[in-house]
């Protein structure tokens, strides 16, 4: 991946964001706070602010630049998480212009376990992790194999049925999980938006074939 294919990632996640934010809120009604896509759109469109006006010059600026815009604009759990994580992944990423494929998955994959580790979610506990847990051990696995950009787009198309099966999962974490049984029924909106993430991710690297 090279940087600028990861700057086109986030641009893609903001516009996501800002179209799919009365969606997300929706969603975060029913099991939360109403918040989540008013608070994804306002990290992202200050990332998309920062990627434009200063472009940081390698992956590894690039990923820390979006984890401290996103820990210090995003509230709730998905803020600390999503920067958090990103943090993490940024020490992998290499301070270049662009990275090998399993370097990505290997960015990715910490940031999955640094969001674990911070959430103590495990998969089926109906957060962001039922997306990203699959979808990265696809790609931790098939990135052997293959090239991330005809692994990741396949990856990408299954994000969004992940996201839909946490509907009837009982959540065990975060503020649904104060819901108990009256979580049932209703997609998480954080594996909601960690499938728009990911339909981004295949479409830049779809393209960059
Ligand atoms: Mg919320």
């Amino acid at each position: 991946m090279t940087n600028a294919d990861f700057r086109q990632l986030w641009l893609c996640f903001g516009q996501a964001a800002a179209q799919n934010k009365e969606e997300l809120n929706r969603l975060d009604a029913a099991i939360g706070d109403a918040d989540h896509g008013t608070n994804m759109d306002r990290g992202m469109q200050k990332v998309a602010e920062q990627l434009t006006s200063c472009p940081p010059p390698t992956l590894q600026a690039t990923c820390k630049m979006v984890a401290m815009t996103l820990l210090s604009t995003v509230g709730g759990a998905s803020g600390a998480l999503w920067g958090s994580g990103l943090l993490a992944a940024s020490k992998v990423f290499p301070d270049m212009d662009s990275c090998d494929d399993k370097t990505l998955a290997a960015a990715l994959q910490t940031f999955v376990s640094s969001i674990q580790q911070r959430g103590k979610a495990v998969a089926g506990d109906k957060t962001m992790l039922d997306v990203f847990l699959p979808a990265t051990a696809e790609l931790s696995q098939e990135v052997d194999h293959a090239p991330a950009a005809s692994v990741i787009p396949p990856i990408a198309a299954e994000a969004k049925q992940w996201a839909e099966a946490t509907a009837p999962l009982l959540a065990k974490r975060g503020r649904a999980a104060y819901l108990g049984a009256r979580s049932i029924g209703h997609i998480d909106p954080g594996a909601t938006s960690s499938a728009l993430w990911w339909d981004c991710l295949g479409r830049v690297m779809g393209s960059s074939k």
